[in-house]
């Protein structure tokens, strides 16, 4: 039974879906949270941890959770906190498995014959995402220590479900809007039937206590102004701030071509939102051996900082910073 698709009375459950069981002997479940309001409304779904480094997201929908009021709520509040456990207990991105496609962002709707990461998607699709009017599903910088505030949608959508996704980016708050390539994603499964969606990437983990602290606040305020905008809360949305929307086409990485230590030069959260001139160092790469600088990263437009890494070691390739760039992005 679909715990969705029966109409439950007012109040809290908790249920284990069934994923399968592991060579481990463990079984593989996802936990599922409704709360019912007691007015009729719309069904809000929340996944979180779709990538298993990403848990900064997590404990603001415990706080979300915990904040409802059952007897003031209109409709639904439908959240699989931990997406992909496998994922979250190797504090990894990806489910550590043999078989290709285990990035459980990518395999929407998933297959319930398919790989580990394939059946979770599934079951994710069928008990959750077949069943809500609006979805937000939030990511965060992960291992390594990325600084995020921005929240996706999906550019491919049609123009009734972009506007409908873009209510809700704009609802959540943050300073950036991503009209992203969301190819794979339960967002774009979702899309397809219609349904809005909003991914905000926000925060980040081990960012400190006070910056993880500052974005666990915020993350809960966006989830409730998505809740305000779509009439579940009797309360205003936030107030609406300047924010710029860019595509693809105008977001510009800066990323090492070689390993080292970053020495980075944009680490605090205020950084995010910064006009940074193209030239503008953002910071540089010591030979973790000869300790020398090899690599100095410079800004390869002039724009906007979206997201940046803390200092720490890197790889060649590894996200470090990323612009929109001021020329082509839309201030909404
Ligand atoms: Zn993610």
């Amino acid at each position: 039974m679909h715990p969705l698709a029966e109409k439950r009375k007012p109040g809290r459950d908790y249920v284990r879906l069934d994923v399968t069981r592991l060579a481990s002997g463990a079984e593989l479940r996802l936990g599922l949270h409704v709360v019912t309001g007691a007015k009729a409304g719309p069904t809000l779904g929340i996944l979180a941890t779709v990538h298993g480094d990403e848990t900064m997201g997590l404990m603001a929908v415990r706080r979300l959770l915990q904040e409802l009021d059952v007897k003031t709520l209109s409709g639904r509040v439908a959240a699989i906190p931990v997406a992909n456990p496998l994922a979250v207990s190797v504090f990894n991105r990806q489910t550590p498995e043999q078989h290709g496609k285990t990035d459980l962002h990518e395999v929407f709707p998933g297959h319930p014959e398919g790989n580990l990461t394939q059946r979770m998607a599934s079951v994710i699709t069928t008990h959750l995402l077949d069943h809500v009017h609006a979805l937000v599903d939030i990511h965060c910088g992960g291992l390594g220590g990325r600084l995020q505030s921005r929240a996706d949608l999906d550019a491919a959508a049609s123009a009734d479900v972009f506007e409908g996704s873009l209510k809700l980016c704009r609802a959540f708050n943050t300073t950036f809007v991503h009209a992203n390539n969301l190819a794979g994603t339960a967002a774009r499964y979702c899309n397809a039937r219609g349904v809005p969606t909003a991914n905000p990437e926000i925060g980040g983990v081990y960012l400190g206590p006070q910056a993880e602290a500052a974005y666990i606040e915020e993350a809960v305020a966006g989830l409730r102004s998505i809740m305000a905008a779509i009439g579940m809360i009797a309360a205003a949305p936030l107030p609406p701030k300047k924010q710029l929307l860019f595509k693809v086409a105008s977001r510009y990485e800066v990323n090492p071509s070689v390993g080292g230590f970053l020495q980075s030069h944009f680490t605090a959260p205020s950084d995010l939102g910064r006009r940074v001139e193209k030239g503008t160092k953002l910071g540089e790469i010591v030979d973790l051996h000869s300790l020398e600088v090899t690599e100095e990263l410079r800004a390869s437009v002039t724009g906007y900082l979206f997201f940046s890494r803390y200092s720490g070691t890197v790889d060649a390739g590894t996200k470090a910073f990323a612009l929109a760039e001021e020329a082509t992005s839309t201030w909404l």
